[in-house]
């Protein structure tokens, strides 16, 4: 028999599970917690579950651990990069940066990616599957006990398109967010999309709080469809549109990502239309210098952020510069999945 992954499972789903089995509802709350509270994961360890009840739960449940193939860790910042092993022998990858204000947590939500953004190393390697509300979770705990810490926030911006695994992406932000359980306000998290457009209008509805963030990366159609396929789909236009909508439905400002590459989209003309295509909107521009993907020549110039910022700027359209960390281990994701994948080793490289 399959045994459940209880990690999945909400407090009200493992109540109804108990039950089925003859047990008494109250117990739910109590494994709940020995879970994702004090992070036990032995039902022998649950010392105030009778011996009876802990044979039960092993025969019935699985607690579906994560382990660490591989841990980067960077000298000049703390960051750590984590490659996990999953118990079907896929890998996924994990960054936990530290800031001033706490840490941090970059998760996986897929086992590679169906979107083929041609920047990005996960697209080179692939799509196997979608990760299981437990699986992403766990990327968190087991890191949180790997350092002895507690992620103040969390970013859905590793391997994966989160809104592509949208029903286990939805289960995994209330197993994080449970008031009986691990409690982290959704406030603090951050969901990164290539633009589902239909997905961002679920969302909008569900108010859930979370920093919406956007890959724009282009403001031309022609162009940003050959950088991202998912563009032939859903344009520009359309993207917007639901940006736009999930603005006025939540009241929360959408934060736009944009990787400035050379040659493709940071001249005077791009920011000409970037300007014109979020003037007025209740958003944010996040640059980033397009991290190497060795397979592609993408690059960025040393100046080329800063210059693409300014010239932001001047067209009236703030934009940060996001902080690299973790560059002497390539922190960004994607690349040691794809090496791990196709060799069975790990080696250097490029990044995400
Ligand atoms: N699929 C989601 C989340 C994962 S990617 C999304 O597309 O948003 C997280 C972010 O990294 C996205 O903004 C993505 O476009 C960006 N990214 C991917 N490859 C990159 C690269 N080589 N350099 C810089 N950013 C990259």
């Amino acid at each position: 028999m399959n045994r459940t992954d209880i990690l999945s499972l909400s407090l009200k789903e493992l109540e109804e599970k108990l039950v089925a089995l003859g047990e008494k509802k109250f117990r739910a709350k109590q494994i709940f917690q020995w879970l994702h509270v004090k992070r036990v994961f032995d039902f022998d360890k649950m010392t105030d579950i009778s011996v009876q009840l802990r044979h039960v739960l092993s025969e019935n449940f699985c607690i579906n651990r994560l382990f660490v193939h591989k841990r980067l860790e960077s000298n000049i910042d703390n960051t750590v990069k984590y490659l996990y092993r999953l118990s079907d022998g896929n890998y996924v990858e994990t960054v936990l940066m530290e800031y001033n204000y706490g840490y941090s947590i970059c998760v996986s939500t897929q086992v590679g990616c169906k979107m083929g953004c041609r920047f990005c190393a996960s697209a080179i390697a692939g799509y196997v599957r979608n990760l299981e509300p437990s699986e992403i979770l766990m990327q968190i705990y087991e890191a949180e006990a790997d350092r002895g810490i507690r992620v103040s926030g969390v970013v859905l911006m590793g391997i994966g398109e989160p809104l592509d695994n949208y029903d286990n992406v939805l289960k995994f932000l209330g197993l994080l967010s449970a008031k009986e359980g691990n409690n982290l306000s959704l406030r603090h998290v951050s969901l990164s999309t290539c633009g589902i457009v239909p997905r961002i209008y679920d969302l909008a509805e569900l108010h859930l709080g979370l920093t919406l963030s956007v890959s724009l990366h282009c403001a031309d159609n022609d162009k940003r469809s050959e950088i991202m396929p998912v563009n032939r789909t859903y344009n520009i236009d359309r993207l917007l549109e639901a940006c736009r909508c999930y603005i006025e439905k939540t009241g929360r400002r959408v934060t736009f990502e944009y990787a400035v590459i050379d040659n493709v989209n940071s001249s005077e003309a791009d920011a000409d239309k970037l300007a014109a295509l979020l003037r007025g909107m209740n958003c944010h521009v996040n640059l980033i210098p397009v991290n190497k993907v060795k397979e592609r020549n993408y690059r960025t110039a040393r100046s080329g952020v800063a210059e693409f910022a300014k010239r932001l700027g001047r067209r009236g359209i703030n934009a940060t510069v996001r902080r690299t960390l973790g560059s002497d281990i390539e922190a960004a994701c994607g690349q040691l999945r794809r090496d791990a994948a196709q060799h069975g080793k790990t080696e250097g490289g490029a990044e995400k």
